[in-house]
């Protein structure tokens, strides 16, 4: 950042202090962005720029926070669960009633352009505008852009045609681009939101040094911004909202972060996950000579439950999704299970569907039949078992530093068992190959997935909020042959249906997600694990996604397009029988040479409405299984996976 400081105070010096942040700035700014995909050119661009509007951060810093949420095309911390991604013909029809163009013809450019916040910026261009529109500011995009999520009921389609049309009207150059691309779901800039963590972290840490006027060396510096990163981002993955984050920082710069932010209930932190391993002998490998527990890994759903000061319970889903409408039950149970010295906790654990009769727990496909809102207790059918792991937060002091056998210490302690209502995840400490293996059977034979497999003391026993760590490993039935992993993947394609199919689509294109570039990448093709049930179920969900042309943000083989694009919305586990390098899908391209990698023979095992689009098998994930599989000798397959 050498002479960042300079420049950028000079440059900011033109901002009125106390003025709002042109709307035009933030998207000159995604321009540049747009223009590279250098990882460390886009995470420069950004800071400069949020340097700059952290300098001028408007009342309690809000400008920046509506910078922050642009940037990454929220508008709230997502568990709140108000969210863009307008429908296609709804944002044609605004651009059409906007600039008096028919939506045929808009519709027409879409087909050829493949983007429609470039049609629109195209059609605008075209227009005659007899006096210059007012300047937009981030603050009035950001309200407009809230305004239109929020709008429901009757009328609301109409209602938000009206404020696009209107804002449409002051858009000038790029920003109605960026403004329809934002309404769409994704920017489609290459803007990771890890990279926006960092340049967030970046920018404050040079706010501060900018600050002491006085001279730095590089050195100091470069250590500065590491550490400013790795605390923002660490106190993210605990307390992922920046209305609170945001603030926070520029009241206490980033080593006053931590005190200032800490995990809290009513906000559901991110959630550890494992990494997979395919055999009994790799978990000894792993672990050799440490002390380790293992787990059931039960087949349900992740629930993180929250009891707040005031009393009040939350359950979130795996995603951070509040799931408390699909749970009244369970919240029902909560007070049941605690003593009464406990004012507040979170704990991390499975809720399993159970059969309350044969006291015996029942497969996920049971518990995905149940109702997602507004679940009566008196009318729910498959009740739940919750299963708990961990202990993240109690009676106002968070736990996650602490090592797992302390926590799970605390957990027996303060919490007591409810039949059929709630109990600890079954545990042996047992670590010899025989005894995993023989719990590993009793865990499948229980019902289970199988094992996990976790860290039981000293440091590496910390719950890692967000990681996919080392100290947890997964140990699945499934894994012991095939790939080593599910994958869960996007359904970015479609195709239709043959012979007895022809009503519904009758095989899929699916794709990984490549965190860096922020693209789909094509993975496979699917036809087979569906029941002629779940194909109409599949097409009634995914009809009203169609596209009418392929995203730019998804890359496929431009020579064997499937019949229909859809929005890459419904994600999808699936297995298979191997992985091969493909001239034909892009998986993890660049990751093994030119070629990507397809998975053959897939699967499908379920739909998993627990996860995001962007939350999906990533590109790296895919590399790692494709080279574990070299490794144990698999294939090393090469030019197959074609369809
Ligand atoms: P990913 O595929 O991204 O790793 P996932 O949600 O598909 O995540 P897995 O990694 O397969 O899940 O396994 C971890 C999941 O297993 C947890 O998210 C949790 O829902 C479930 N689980 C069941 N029992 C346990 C347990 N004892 N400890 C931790 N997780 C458990």
């Amino acid at each position: 950042y050498a002479g960042t400081l300079d420049s950028v105070t000079k440059d900011a010096s033109q901002w009125k202090e106390g003025a709002p942040v042109p709307y035009s700035a933030l998207t000159d700014c995604f321009d540049q962005i747009d223009q590279t995909t250098k990882r460390l050119l886009i995470s420069n661009y950004l800071t400069q720029f949020l340097l700059k509007v952290a300098m001028n951060p408007g009342q309690n810093g809000e400008d920046l926070k509506r910078v922050v949420y642009l940037c990454i095309n929220r508008l709230c911390p997502d568990y709140m669960g108000i969210e863009l991604g307008i429908g296609e013909s709804l944002i044609i029809k605004a651009i059409a009633q906007s600039t008096g163009r028919k939506p045929a013809d808009i519709k027409a450019d879409l087909l050829k352009v493949g983007d429609l916040g470039l049609v629109a910026e195209q059609s605008k261009g075209r227009q005659m505008t007899l006096a210059k529109p007012k300047p937009l500011t981030v603050a009035f995009v950001f309200k407009t852009l809230e305004d239109i999520a929020k709008t429901t009921g009757a009328q609301s389609q109409n209602r938000k045609v009206g404020f696009i049309q209107k804002i449409l009207t002051s858009c000038q150059g790029s920003e109605t681009r960026f403004i329809i691309r934002s309404l769409e779901g994704k920017l489609r800039i290459g803007l990771a939101e890890k990279t926006l963590v960092t340049a967030l972290a970046h920018a404050i840490v040079l706010k501060e040094f900018g600050k002491m006027k006085k001279n730095v060396s590089q050195s100091d510096l470069a250590e500065k911004l590491a550490r400013g990163n790795e605390i923002v981002k660490q106190v993210y993955s605990e307390l992922p909202n920046y209305d609170i984050i945001v603030p926070a920082l520029l009241a206490h710069g980033v080593d006053g972060l931590r005190a200032a932010c800490k995990l809290t209930p009513g906000v559901p932190l991110k959630p550890m996950l494992a990494k997979p391993t395919k055999a009994i002998g790799e978990v000894l490998d792993r672990f050799e000579g440490k002390e380790f527990t293992c787990e059931y890994k039960y087949d349900g759903e992740r629930a993180q439950v929250h009891l707040l000061e005031n009393g009040e319970i939350v359950v979130f889903s795996r995603n951070s999704e509040n799931m408390s409408a699909k749970y009244p039950d369970l919240i029902e149970s909560v007070p049941k299970w605690v003593g009464p010295e406990v004012k507040s906790f979170v704990i991390d654990s499975e809720a399993v569907a159970y059969d309350l009769q044969t006291k015996k727990l029942l497969p996920f496909q049971d518990l995905s039949r149940r109702k997602r809102k507004d679940v009566r207790t008196e009318d729910i059918t498959v009740r739940v078992h919750v299963f708990a792991f961990d202990l993240l937060y109690l009676n106002g002091e968070s736990l996650l530093t602490k090592e797992l056998k302390d926590r799970r210490a605390l957990l027996q302690k303060h919490f007591k068992l409810v039949e059929g209502e709630f109990g600890f995840a079954k545990s042996s400490d047992g670590n010899s190959s025989d005894q995993i293996a023989e719990f590993l059977d009793e865990s499948i034979k229980d019902g289970c997935e199988g094992l996990m497999v976790k860290r039981l003391t000293t440091g590496d026993s910390t719950y890692e909020p967000s990681r996919r760590s080392i100290n947890w490993l997964k140990l699945k039935k499934d894994y012991l042959s095939g790939v080593g992993d599910s994958m869960d993947l996007c359904v970015v394609g479609g195709y239709y249906g043959k012979g007895k199919r022809t009503n519904v689509y009758g095989a899929l294109l699916l794709a990984c997600f490549d965190e860096d570039s922020e693209q789909w990448q094509t993975a496979t093709k699917i036809g087979t694990g569906f029941s002629e049930q779940q194909l109409v179920e599949l097409y009634d969900l995914l009809k009203p996604l169609e596209l009418t042309v392929k995203r730019g943000d998804v890359l496929a083989d431009p020579s064997k397009p499937p019949d229909v694009w859809f929005e890459p919305k419904v994600v999808m586990e699936v297995l298979c029988a191997d992985l091969s390098l493909s001239p034909i899908y892009k998986a993890a391209q660049g990751l093994q040479g030119e070629k990507g990698i397809s998975l053959r023979f897939p699967r499908f095992i379920r739909l998993r409405d627990d996860k995001d689009a962007d939350d999906i098998t990533s590109a790296e994930q895919v590399s790692e299984f494709y080279e574990n599989q070299v490794l144990a000798g698999g294939k090393k397959t090469d030019g197959g996976g074609g369809d």
